[in-house]
């Protein structure tokens, strides 16, 4: 699903690459959890999977698309494939649930019908079917981050990306979000997580990778956080 080919990526200014040398595979279906230290290199991975950056040397490939090849004028649908939720959930202020889900299926053109009954479905999967007209701004972090997944899954992408989504939650909100992830994960969707959260990635015990000073250092299958 996703493939990275020797990959580096030095910022315009920098000396020091972002990424090094960056091989892997990622299978459909996969979760993984994207652990290291601030600066080493977790954001920079993953908006090198959105075409954000191009990398300044290697090749990745996403879904099918080879992305230094890919025209700017297909940038859209490679991302439509990719799903992302943020720490800082980044939904639309003065909007209900139902408004920030539905959003996201009107850009990509679906009828209303569709929405109708596509929005709905999603909500009772997160949990907030009870909660449509609710704006936004009134729920806790632990609902906004249910229609931030919500929203970054109503359209069904084969991949989701999720940097730091429990990094604004406590403890037991954040056990419900990764049961949602689960959920979503066995549903064929791959999920790439990046975090700091050393509980659950020792109690999901899913792929580890792990950065350090933009390299690869450790790809553990059922792995753990740290050493
Ligand atoms: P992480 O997400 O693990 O904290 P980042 O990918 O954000 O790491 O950063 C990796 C390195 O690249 C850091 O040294 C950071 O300062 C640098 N960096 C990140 N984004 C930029 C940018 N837009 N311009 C220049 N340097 C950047
Ligand atoms: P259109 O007028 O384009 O056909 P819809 O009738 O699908 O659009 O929706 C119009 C508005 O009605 C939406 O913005 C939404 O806020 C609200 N709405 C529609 N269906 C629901 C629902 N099941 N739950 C909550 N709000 C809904």
């Amino acid at each position: 699903m996703i493939t990275f080919d020797n990959v580096s990526k030095t910022y315009a200014g920098q000396t020091r690459p972002a990424l090094r040398d960056v091989s892997l595979d990622i299978d459909k279906g996969e979760f993984v959890f994207l652990v290291g230290s601030s600066g080493s290199g977790k954001s920079t991975f993953l908006r090198l999977i959105l075409r954000e950056y191009k990398p300044t040397k290697g090749s990745i490939y996403v879904a099918g698309h080879d992305l230094g090849r890919l025209p700017a004028w297909r940038i859209p649908r490679l991302r439509r494939q990719v799903g992302t939720v943020f720490q800082d959930f980044r939904l639309l202020p003065g909007k209900t649930v139902y408004e920030n889900v539905a959003f996201a299926l009107q850009v990509i053109g679906k009828s209303s019908r569709e929405i109708r009954t596509i929005v709905p479905e999603t909500l009772d999967l997160v949990g907030l079917g009870d909660k449509s007209e609710r704006l936004t701004d009134e729920l806790s972090g632990g609902e906004q981050q249910r229609v931030a997944l919500a929203r970054a899954f109503v359209n069904r992408p084969p991949i989701l990306i999720a940097d730091e989504p429990t990094g604004n939650l406590d403890p037991t909100t954040s056990v419900g979000i990764m049961k949602l992830l689960d959920r979503i994960n066995k549903t064929g969707t791959t999920v790439i997580m990046a975090t700091h959260d050393s509980t659950i990635v020792d109690q999901m015990r899913k792929r580890v990778i792990e950065l350090s000073d933009g390299e690869l250092v450790r790809d553990q299958s059922k792995g753990v956080y740290g050493y």
